[in-house]
C-alpha cells in the first residue's frame, strides 16, 4: 500500500504532468523537508516517452544529470536500451520498462502520484497561483500548492489562471504522429479496409511513415497526422479519430502493397500507443523568449540552467506526406535560461519542457527528452530553493542554483558537450540506416 506523504490539498510543490520534464522536476525537487505531488492525466508515467509511444532518446544522453543516468543504468543493466553512440540521432529503449523504472524511481523518493487525475482550473492573485483544481477518477478537490511546476505541455495552469500563451494552431504546430506496432504471425493475414479509412496506392501517397524492424518480428511504425490543434480539446479528439482511420488505411497498404516494396503480408496490428504523440501545444510568454538566433549562436546566459544539444527539427506541419528528415539545422550546444520557464510576472510557477517560452524553432530543438530532462531538473532545484527559503522565483539565488544543478551532474559548461552529433558523415549514415531521411 502506498502512503500519502500528507494531505494532497496542501503540498509544497505540485507538478502537473508526469512526462520526462515533470518527473525530472519532481525528483530534483524532492527532499526530506518538502512534499511533492505529481498529477498525471493518463494511467502511466513517462508522457510522450511512454504513453505517446516515442521509445527513444534524442539529445546527448551521456551528459544529462544523475537522475537521468540512474534511469539509463537501470535500462542498460538489462539490455533495454541501445549502446551510446555520439553519432546516432536517437537512442532506442524499451518503452514499458522505461515507464516501470521511472515509476519506481519516483516511488522510492516518496513523491505522491495521482494517475487518472487532471488539473482543470487554477486561480492567481498578483502573479501568485493560489489554488489548483484537480479532478481524479473519483473526486474533485482544490489543492493549495506553494509552488507549481507545469509540464502539461498545454500549460493548463497558465491557461486557467489567465497568463498569456502562444498557440500556433492547426497546420502550424509541429504535427502529431501516431505510433503503433505490428507482429509477424507467420501466417497469411486477411487485410481489412473499412469504408471510413483511406486507401493509398503508392509510397508517395501515404502519410509520412517510419518503420523500425526488430529481429523478433515486431515492426514499430510512426505515422504523421496533420491538420489538428493539439491544444484544442475538440481538435485533439478529432485527431485521435482521424489517426485511427489513417492507421487502418496504412496497415492495409503495408499488408497489400508494402512500403518500399516490403509487403507485410504475415503481419497484423499488435498495439497502438495509449495516446497520439504530441509534439507541440502551447508555449508560455516568459520572462525571456528563447530565440532561434540565440540557439544558433550557442548563447550563454547569466541564468543558464540547462543545455540543449539537438538540432532543430521542424517536421513540415502542413504536409502529410514525407517531406524530408525534419532536420533544419545542426547546432552547437547552447544554454537555456531559467527565465524561459517563468511566465511573465508570475512568482510561483515554472514551465520547463516543451511548453517553455521560446520561438517555435528553438522549441523544436529543446523539446527532445535529454534536453527537457535537464530543464525539468533545473526547475525542480529552483522550486526546492524557493520552498526552503520561502521566496518567490524572482528572488532566487542563481549562483547557488547553478552550483546545485552542477552538483547533480548537469554541467552548464558548453565545452563539456563537444562530442555529440559532431561527425556529420556518420550522423547522416545513421539517419539513412534508420530510414529517417
Ligand atoms: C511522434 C513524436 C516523436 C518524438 N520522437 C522523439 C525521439 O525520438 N526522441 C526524443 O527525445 N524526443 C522525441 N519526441 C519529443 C519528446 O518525446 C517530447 O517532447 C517530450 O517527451 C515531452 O516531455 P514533457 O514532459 O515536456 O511533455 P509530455 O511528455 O507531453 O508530458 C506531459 C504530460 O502532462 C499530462 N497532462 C496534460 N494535461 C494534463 C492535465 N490537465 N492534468 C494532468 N496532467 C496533464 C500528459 O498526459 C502528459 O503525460 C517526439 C515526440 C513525438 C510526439
Amino acid at each position: 500500500m502506498l502512503k500519502k506523504t500528507q494531505s494532497l490539498e496542501k503540498v509544497d510543490i505540485l507538478v502537473v504532468g508526469g512526462g520526462m520534464s515533470g518527473l525530472m522536476a519532481a525528483m530534483a525537487a524532492k527532499d526530506e523537508g518538502n512534499s511533492v505531488l505529481v498529477v498525471e492525466s493518463s494511467n502511466v508515467l513517462g508522457g510522450q516517452g511512454s504513453a505517446g509511444g516515442v521509445a527513444g532518446f534524442c539529445g546527448d544522453t551521456k551528459r544529462v544529470n544523475s537522475i537521468f543516468e540512474e534511469l539509463i543504468e537501470k535500462l542498460a543493466a538489462h539490455d533495454l536500451i541501445a549502446e551510446y553512440d555520439p553519432n546516432a540521432d536517437r537512442r532506442a529503449y524499451d518503452l514499458e520498462w522505461f515507464a516501470f523504472f521511472l515509476q519506481e524511481m519516483v516511488m522510492i523518493r516518496n513523491i505522491d502520484v495521482l494517475l487518472h487525475a487532471r488539473v482543470t482550473d487554477a486561480t492567481a492573485t498578483d502573479g501568485h497561483v493560489n489554488s489548483v483544481r484537480i479532478s481524479t477518477a473519483g473526486e474533485e478537490f482544490i489543492c493549495y500548492p506553494k509552488f507549481v511546476i507545469d509540464t502539461s505541455g498545454v500549460n493548463v495552469v497558465s491557461s486557467r489562471a489567465g497568463f498569456p500563451l502562444i498557440n500556433e494552431g492547426a497546420n502550424k504546430q509541429l504535427p502529431m504522429s501516431l505510433y503503433f506496432t505490428m507482429w509477424d504471425t507467420g501466417k497469411k493475414n486477411k487485410p481489412i479496409l473499412p469504408p471510413e479509412c483511406p486507401q493509398w496506392h503508392n509510397d508517395e501517397e501515404i502519410p509520412m511513415t517510419s518503420l523500425h524492424y526488430f529481429s523478433s518480428g515486431k515492426v514499430e511504425i510512426k505515422m504523421k497526422v496533420v491538420g489538428f490543434d493539439a491544444a484544442d480539446g475538440y481538435s485533439l479528439s478529432q485527431a485521435e479519430i482521424a489517426a485511427r482511420r489513417q492507421m487502418i488505411g496504412l496497415i492495409y497498404f503495408l499488408q497489400t502493397k508494402g512500403y518500399q516494396n516490403k509487403v507485410l503480408d504475415t503481419h497484423v496490428l499488435a498495439s497502438v500507443s495509449r495516446t497520439i504523440g504530441i509534439r507541440e501545444q502551447n508555449r508560455i510568454v516568459g520572462e525571456h523568449v528563447l530565440t532561434l538566433d540565440e540557439i544558433r549562436h550557442a548563447c550563454v546566459f547569466d541564468d543558464g540552467v540547462a543545455v540543449g544539444t539537438y538540432h532543430t527539427d521542424f517536421h513540415w506541419p502542413d504536409k502529410m506526406q514525407r517531406a524530408g528528415t525534419g532536420i533544419m539545422e545542426m547546432l552547437d550546444p547552447y544554454q537555456i535560461p531559467l527565465s524561459c520557464f517563468i511566465p511573465k510576472g508570475v512568482k510561483n510557477v515554472l514551465v520547463p519542457g516543451r511548453g517553455a517560452s521560446a520561438e517555435q524553432m528553438a522549441m523544436s530543438s529543446f523539446r527532445v527528452m535529454a534536453t527537457i530532462s535537464q530543464m525539468g531538473f533545473a526547475a525542480g532545484k529552483a522550486a526546492k530553493q524557493c520552498i526552503q527559503k520561502d521566496i518567490d522565483i524572482q528572488k532566487i539565488d542563481i549562483s547557488e542554483l547553478k552550483k546545485e544543478i552542477e552538483a547533480g551532474g548537469q554541467s552548464l559548461d558548453l565545452s563539456f558537450y563537444g562530442e555529440y552529433l559532431k561527425d556529420i558523415e556518420s550522423f547522416h549514415k545513421d539517419l539513412l540506416d534508420k530510414g529517417k531521411a
